[in-house]
């Protein structure tokens, strides 16, 4: 047995399934869970010494690579101030005003302690704004796991088999309309059907909790307008894509303002953060200034403000999001040549630095129905291939990958010969 088999032994003793968050579970794919011992560049590190290719970069935060010395070294001068005091500090103000001048929508930004507090707080604003009780989001679609949200979910809900959530009144999620992704017809009848009871449509605009499917960019122009039209609120999810598909977020490429936004793991730079924010008129609702109420005692921790400052910094230079495309073009273009040479079936869809692989017969991957479609045993097996082999992905045939700027091409190559070996077995 080796550590990380004993360590998951000892884990669910005391853990449910071994683990704090379900999605790191190797449930899905089968057999242990890595136990990492520390990560470093384009590198995560088992605690039995084996070096992976990580391509999870904690779910999405770690654009610049692990362990990037600015930031370690941003933080531990912080530590030394006081980890927490529950009273307003200058890095707090200093990262608004990056997020604001990097992501414009955001005139007025609240930092809280992840996405799940983000989308939560997000829509009570939305709620309490225009006076309506109604959400639309997508199936497929993750946004935490409030009760009103895990309805037909992504993510681990999605991995484990109950996308809606037991334990979640049927009274809280009555409000709760589900669309299809991609799909505006199916959102023009739900605002037909209820024209003044919407209060927003949230929405992940590169769908990151079904593998990765991005949206179409006419499907977010018509939320947009439907939003619009029936004076409801659109609230783009950029949890996993703000500063990761572009530093503007999908809304800068996709070119769509949204009222609100959702942030999270990015602006951390790996610490525990979230943020929401959008037009003033709206922020303005919050407490202290406004009736609605959201609150957090930890919420802009200094030593997780100056981690996310100091990434964003980072990220705010010129020709890194060029970078991190085409490195994930050229992960993506090798991985599909040594595919089509084994007649594997292999579908990926990438946007900026994330990216999906569908082992799949169907051409063009862009509903929940499509991705319903992917060959889940054949991606479990690539799965423990590439693992032996020293490569890192989500273990789950229905999360995303991510690219940072630590790999290069012996990363990338490694993991094209890697999968080329795999597929060769299947012939
Ligand atoms: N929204 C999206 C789009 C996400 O991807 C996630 C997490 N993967 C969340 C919200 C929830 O964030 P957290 O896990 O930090 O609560």
């Amino acid at each position: 047995m080796n550590k990380s088999q004993s360590l998951y032994e000892q884990a669910n003793q005391v853990m449910p399934g071994g683990v704090n968050s379900p999605v790191r579970a190797f449930n899905s794919v089968g057999g242990t869970p890595l136990f990492i011992e520390k990560a470093d560049g384009a590198y995560i590190y088992d605690v039995d010494n084996k070096a992976y290719v990580d391509y999870v970069g904690s779910w999405g935060p770690m654009i610049l690579g692990h362990n990037h010395p600015e930031i370690a070294s941003a933080v531990c001068h912080a530590v030394h101030k006081g980890l927490s005091y529950g009273a307003p500090t200058e890095m707090e103000v200093k990262l608004a005003n990056l997020v604001t001048s990097i992501m414009p929508s955001i005139e007025m930004i609240r930092m809280v302690n992840s996405g799940t507090e983000a989308t939560m707080s997000a829509i009570r604003v939305a709620r309490g704004f225009t006076g309506r009780d109604k959400i639309i989001k997508f199936e497929g679609c993750y946004h935490g796991h409030a009760d009103y949200l895990l309805v037909k979910a992504g993510s681990g809900a999605l991995t484990f088999g109950h996308p809606t959530s037991p334990g979640v009144p049927a009274d809280f999620v009555k409000h709760t309309l589900v669309c299809d992704y991609n799909d505006l017809e199916s959102v023009k009848k739900s605002f037909e059907q209820y024209p003044d009871q919407i209060a927003a449509i949230i929405v992940e605009p590169v769908a990151g909790n079904m593998n990765c499917v991005p949206a179409k960019p006419e499907f977010l122009q018509g939320l947009r307008n439907l939003c619009d039209k029936y004076g409801a609120l659109l609230i783009i999810d950029e949890v996993m894509t703000g500063f990761r598909v572009a530093l503007g977020g999908a809304q800068d490429y996709y070119n769509i303002t949204p009222d609100l936004t959702c942030l999270g793991k990015v602006i951390g730079g790996g610490m525990p953060v979230g943020a929401f924010g959008g037009r003033a008129d709206i922020m303005q609702q919050l407490a202290p200034i406004g009736p609605i109420y959201q609150a957090g005692t930890l919420s802009g921790n200094p030593i997780a403000m100056t981690a996310g400052y100091t990434a964003l910094n980072l990220l705010n230079d010129v020709g890194i999001y060029q970078q991190l495309d085409s490195l994930t073009s050229q992960l993506a273009d090798g991985l599909l040549y040594v595919a089509k040479q084994n007649n594997v079936p292999l579908v990926i869809n990438h946007v900026g630095a994330m990216f999906g692989l569908f082992f799949t017969t169907v051409e063009e991957v862009s509903s929940y129905a499509d991705v319903m479609q992917s060959n889940v045993e054949l991606f479990n097996k690539f799965y423990h291939h590439m693992l032996t082999e020293g490569v890192y992905f989500a273990p789950s045939a229905f999360e995303a990958g991510f690219m940072s700027l630590a790999h290069g091409d012996r990363e990338i190559n490694h993991t094209i010969d890697a999968a080329n070996r795999f597929f060769k077995t299947l012939k």
